[in-house]
């Protein structure tokens, strides 16, 4: 977990520096791609643990709720870091997420591509 945010943190330092540099543009992407990856698996295996922790407390007939709430938190931090992960690689490739459906749009799209959520309320 604190290797994550490390990561996470590492990028948003790397963000800050100017990247003109496509070469720099290149290595960010594949750092958000690869702490993207890294968060959906760490996503994945809390989701196995928790299904794994209610099938023992079956067998055994004891259920500690304090071990579930903890994975599920630590699910809504991943999410969390996940969202801004993916935003932050949305811009890189000059991209950006639709709110309402989270689709990659270019960003000179007026409506999403997937939803039809219109991006800017003042264009009629
Ligand atoms: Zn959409």
């Amino acid at each position: 977990m604190n290797d994550f945010l490390e990561k996470a943190k590492q990028y948003i330092d790397k963000a800050a520096q100017t990247v003109s540099n496509k070469s720099n543009e290149f290595v960010e992407k594949t750092k958000c791609k690869s702490a993207i990856s890294s968060a959906e698996d760490q996503i994945t295996k809390a989701y196995a643990e928790i299904g794994r922790y209610y099938y023992e407390s079956h067998l055994s007939g004891e259920l500690f709720e304090g071990f579930v709430a903890d994975k599920c938190a630590l699910i809504d931090e991943l999410k969390e870091k996940l969202e801004e992960l993916k935003l932050r690689l949305a811009q890189l490739n000059d991209e950006k997420l639709c709110p309402k459906c989270g689709e990659k749009c270019a960003e000179s799209a007026v409506y999403c591509s997937k939803c039809g959520y219109r991006f800017y309320e003042d264009c009629k």
